[in-house]
């Protein structure tokens, strides 16, 4: 059969250009349950060249789910099998792996794509990919799954709300990602532990999963509307809600244009120690581990801003693992 006869009904749509699909470059950040879906999809679909990221190995826990993967392949790298599953799958496919976690990989290698697609289950890891992708401005979707209700946003950047403009999780994790900075507790830890004990069935991750394809191939073949901005799914009940998010064009540390100028002031007290203001910019950006950085300095903690020679007005960046691009800020000391 000809290599044209494997797209012959989805070319049959108006509108759809496998030519478009033929040039793409997607990223799959986390190839799990929803990972496993979203990536079968954009190779049968024929989507030239896929990037998968994950670091996580594959466990017995994992196969009442993720379709990729066979009860041969526990201890494996999700990623590296995925690539494999994924390439007899559809042998026309560029498909790389990389078995890290996604934010030790080169920056350079997210330029290459034209959307970004995240399976990713933490908060955390939603906070530093959608940094990075409204850093690099490229189309973001984001997706989760919680037992039977799920939720997919779509972020362009500067366009929609970002996921910083207005994060909608549960309190739970919410609630993990406020602790002050430097008070990680025994609790804390064991939260983090439970997450990847998420109660989660099938049939979300192929909706999910679904979903979250289908808004690729509308983004990456410029047909249709994509969704605005987020939609939750309750399975239970068949009910989908669309909200559209309202972007914080102004004060977004993520997206916003005060931050991006580099005009939001942050009014210090010159007696207080670096760690006193670290506390206080953990508390009002919800980061865990700050640094703030001065002439490409990162700051002790110990001293005191009076000590430092620290001026009104000067620019500086915090940085904490959440955050892919550090916020800009100028200090205001009193
Ligand atoms: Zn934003």
């Amino acid at each position: 059969m000809s290599k044209e006869g494997r797209y012959a009904r989805q070319t049959l749509i108006p509108g759809w250009d496998q030519k478009k699909l033929n040039k793409s470059t997607a990223i799959v950040v986390g190839v799990g349950a929803i990972g496993s879906y979203v990536a079968t999809i954009l190779v049968s679909s024929g989507v030239k060249n896929l990037i998968l990221i994950d670091f996580d190995t594959i466990e017995i826990s994992n196969l009442n789910r993720q379709l990729l993967f066979r009860d041969k392949d526990i201890g494996k790298s999700k990623s590296e099998i995925a690539a494999i599953r994924l390439s007899e799958l559809n042998p026309d496919i560029n498909i790389s792996f990389y078995h890290e976690k996604m934010q030790n990989v080169p920056i350079s290698i997210y330029k290459k794509s034209d959307i970004i697609v995240a399976c990713l289950d933490t908060f955390i890891g939603r906070r530093w990919i959608n940094s990075l992708a409204v850093k690099i401005n490229k189309p973001l979707i984001l997706g989760g799954m919680f037992a039977f209700l799920g939720d997919v946003q779509v972020v362009l950047p500067k366009k929609t709300a970002c996921f910083e403009c207005q994060p909608l999780v549960a309190e739970r994790e919410l609630a993990q990602a406020c602790t002050p900075f430097g008070e990680e507790r025994e609790k804390d830890r064991k939260d983090k532990e439970e997450e990847a004990k998420l109660p989660s069935v099938a049939t979300l991750s192929a909706i999910i999963g679904g979903i979250m394809a289908q808004e690729a191939l509308k983004l990456l073949l410029n047909i249709g509307e994509p969704i605005k901005n987020y939609l939750f799914y309750d399975g239970l009940h068949n009910a989908t809600t669309i909200i559209e998010l309202a972007r914080r064009e102004k004060d977004c540390p993520t997206c916003g244009e005060l931050y991006e100028l580099e005009q939001v002031e942050f009014v210090v007290n010159k007696n207080n120690t670096i760690k006193e203001l670290l506390v206080q910019l953990g508390l009002q950006f919800g980061l865990e581990n700050p640094d703030i950085m001065i002439k490409g300095k990162i700051l002790p903690h110990d001293s005191k801003i009076q000590e430092l020679g620290i001026r009104n007005n000067m620019k500086v960046f915090v940085m904490d693992k959440n955050l892919a691009s550090p916020i800009k800020l100028k200090l205001k000391i009193e």
